[in-house]
């Protein structure tokens, strides 16, 4: 049995981050990466778009954490000693510069994951880090002072250990077995799928708007996108994130109420729509959009509120004019079914939280057994939140470990 002091289960994101920061911190420590694939950091390389959206120009705690639906309360403290000035701060000086792009994600300068895989593989390089690839790990124990890990090939054992194994089922059947308690997975982050004609032939066409779960206390505003299936876009992936269970569990059936002019009601559009048929008398409604909505979605709008497309402004009936206001404002969608999201699928559900000691990410019931990444019931919307929660974890892990 081949023994080190630290090994790290999961050569992902948070496994090599954890075991490059706990060599830095002790460099006498034998530490070993035991990865299940034939390659290691295989998310990290098709990450946003292959670019590598590393992590989120936040630097508030208390802002930061609201973009984890799972983890909100949990990674307030952890974000106070690493967070993404932190994050900035390591890659530079590992050599990786990073930029902000307008929306606040950030990337490797080159704009290519390559940067930040090579970065780690050399920093496990020069620290002399073991990594053995092909080594799928089936069972762990606790022998006295000693974690015993079988392989599919080899045994080993180890002091402590560090569970980075993303999302994969059976390690959480193994926790299990340990005797953590386990959130159950389901999807997040994915896009609404809807066949309805307002919407049928607008591919592309994005905007502002507000959207609220009908029956459920779900809402949120943001850049939406019709998209061939339905919707997508920041506010549909917010709201898919913080409903993951409660949609999981209405089998992704519900209805949904759009608001295309966020700030306005329908009654205070009504009003609008009054004044503008006074002001365009003459002029042909569908012809040009109103309130700066993209003209395609204005005249589907249009005709949805059942208003002829040659009709103008002065034949507008009052049922008309209702009809479009709800239309603009509170028009419902019916959801049957989700799409993945760019392939970028993140999953709810992990470790129970309640089993973590989130100042070094220690098992509260196995000593010297430590968790970072997607192994907990921790995940965040898109734009770069995951990986923060990876590299928080995982440098916490390291000193937690380096403490002992
Ligand atoms: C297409 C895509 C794009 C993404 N883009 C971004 C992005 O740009 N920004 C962002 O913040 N987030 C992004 N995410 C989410 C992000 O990739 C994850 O949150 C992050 O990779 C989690 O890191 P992790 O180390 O916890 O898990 P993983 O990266 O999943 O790594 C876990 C590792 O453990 C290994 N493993 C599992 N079980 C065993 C076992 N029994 N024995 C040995 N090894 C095992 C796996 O093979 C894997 O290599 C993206 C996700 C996807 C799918």
């Amino acid at each position: 049995m081949k023994h080190y002091d630290i090994i790290i289960i999961g050569g992902g994101a948070a496994g090599f981050f954890t075991a490059i920061n706990a060599a830095e911190m002790d460099s006498h420590a034998k530490i070993l990466i035991l990865e299940r694939g034939k390659d290691v950091l295989t998310k990290v390389r098709i990450s946003g778009g292959g670019r590598c959206n590393v992590t989120h120009a936040e630097f508030i705690p208390q802002d930061l954490v609201k973009n984890y639906p799972r983890g909100e309360k949990e990674l307030r403290g952890p974000f106070h000693s690493f967070m993404t000035s932190d994050t900035i701060s390591w890659f530079e000086q590992h050599g990786i510069e990073l930029k902000i792009e307008d929306d606040g994600r950030m990337f490797p300068v080159s704009d290519s994951s390559e940067s930040i895989i090579n970065c780690f593989l050399q920093a496990t390089e020069k620290l002399k880090i073991d990594t053995l690839k092909n080594q799928s790990v089936q069972n762990i124990e606790q022998v006295d002072a000693y974690w015993n890990i079988s392989t599919n090939k080899d045994q080993f054992s180890a002091e402590k250990i560090l569970l980075a194994t993303g999302s994969n089922p059976k390690v959480w059947k193994l926790l299990e077995k340990l005797g953590h308690s386990i959130e159950n997975a389901v999807p997040s982050l994915f896009t609404f799928n809807i066949k309805d004609s307002r919407i049928k032939d607008l591919p592309g066409v994005s905007t502002y708007t507000e959207i609220k779960i009908i029956g459920q206390k779900l809402e949120s505003e943001g850049p939406t996108l019709i998209t061939h299936w339905g919707l997508s876009g920041p506010a549909i992936l917010k709201l898919s994130a913080w409903g993951a269970r409660k949609l999981h569990d209405v089998d992704y059936k519900f209805n949904i109420q759009v608001n295309w002019l966020p700030g306005h009601t329908s009654e205070s559009i009504l009003e609008e729509l009054k004044e503008l048929k006074i002001e365009h008398s003459k002029q042909q409604i569908s012809k040009y959009a109103q309130f700066e909505l993209p003209k395609r979605l204005w005249q589907q709008l249009v005709k949805a509120a059942t208003i002829a497309e040659d009709t103008i402004w002065a034949d507008l009936n009052k049922t008309q004019l209702q009809a479009l206001s709800l239309q603009l404002t509170e028009a419902v969608f019916k959801v049957d079914g989700k799409s993945t999201f760019k392939e970028e699928f993140v999953t709810a559900g992990g470790v129970n939280l309640k089993e973590v000691n989130f100042k070094t990410f220690e098992s509260k019931l196995l000593k010297n057994l430590y968790f970072a990444g997607e192994v907990l019931n921790i995940d965040a919307i898109t734009g770069g939140f995951n990986f923060q929660n990876a590299w928080t974890g995982g440098y916490l892990a390291a000193q937690g470990m380096s403490s002992k």
